[in-house]
């Protein structure tokens, strides 16, 4: 598959090792080979009976917790089982190397993390840490995720046993401010935004592309389907990021080693 795209992966690695400061916005087509379904997108099986848009918004959890945590169990199991794909372990590599600054994520699976990226900015939050709805006790989940996969429980509060809550951004919720002006900041610096495997069609992460293009920065996309980006971008590939991404990091860091930075 990479043989069709040889010349954009050729020019996304020169772009990167030309780049001052490159970052990188990844999206749910990152995870998706490592088994975790977009929940945004109809067909991912998380939306044979409900809308999770409805089941898995801020209403819903702060007046029928079950219902979301019923629903969010399956998801909740995939999360703890699944394991970094080629193309996390391509970003992390890429950040070891020097030649990508931070990584973005619209994820809250922790995935780059576990292939060792440092700099990783989550725009939804994550699942590492709960917070009581009543006292807002913050908790890490540990063992808690474990044992809710295990049974039907709602996870409680240890102090005042009100219903925990997941750190992640919920449909109806803002995003965390802290993290978004430091992505924002962050894209500022960038002449270069490597989009991976995201639509852009969430907002306000998918402006952020638009931030770079102004500053006069360059795109590159790699994502499935296209995304309202591409006309603007230097190096456009439509194909799973798992399968691309370890060949545009070699062809950067190759050529490094080469010395024909
Ligand atoms: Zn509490």
């Amino acid at each position: 598959m990479s043989v069709d795209y040889a010349d954009e992966i050729a020019r996304a690695g020169k772009l990167l090792r030309q780049a001052r400061y490159a970052v990188a916005l990844t999206g749910a087509g990152i995870s998706t080979p490592s088994g975790i379904p977009d929940f945004r997108s109809p067909g991912s099986g998380l939306w044979e009976r409900v809308n999770p848009m409805i089941v898995a918004s801020l209403y819903t959890f702060r007046v029928r917790p079950k219902v979301f945590y019923d629903w969010v169990r399956p998801l909740a199991k995939k999360l703890v089982e699944a394991k970094p794909n080629p193309a996390h372990i391509a970003l992390a590599e890429l950040e070891a190397s020097g030649r990508l600054q931070a990584v973005i994520t619209q994820n809250i699976d922790g995935l780059h993390q576990k292939a060792g990226s440092r700099e990783v900015l989550e725009l939804h939050g994550h699942v590492r840490e709960a917070t009581c709805i009543r006292c807002y006790q913050v908790a890490p989940t540990g063992n808690f995720f474990d044992d809710f996969v295990a049974s039907s429980d709602i996870p409680r509060c240890s102090k005042c046993g009100g219903v925990m809550k997941p750190n992640v951004v919920l449909f109806g919720e803002q995003l965390p401010v802290g993290v978004f002006n430091a992505a924002r900041a962050c894209v500022r610096r960038a002449d270069l935004l490597l989009v991976a495997g995201s639509h852009l069609e969430v907002m306000p992460a998918s402006q952020l592309p638009l931030l770079v293009h102004e500053n006069g920065g360059c795109i590159i996309v790699v994502n499935l389907s296209p995304t309202y980006i591409d006309e603007v971008a230097e190096v456009v590939i439509h194909a799973d990021v798992a399968d691309i991404l370890p060949y545009i990091v070699r062809a950067c860091v190759e050529e490094l080693d080469n010395g024909q930075a």
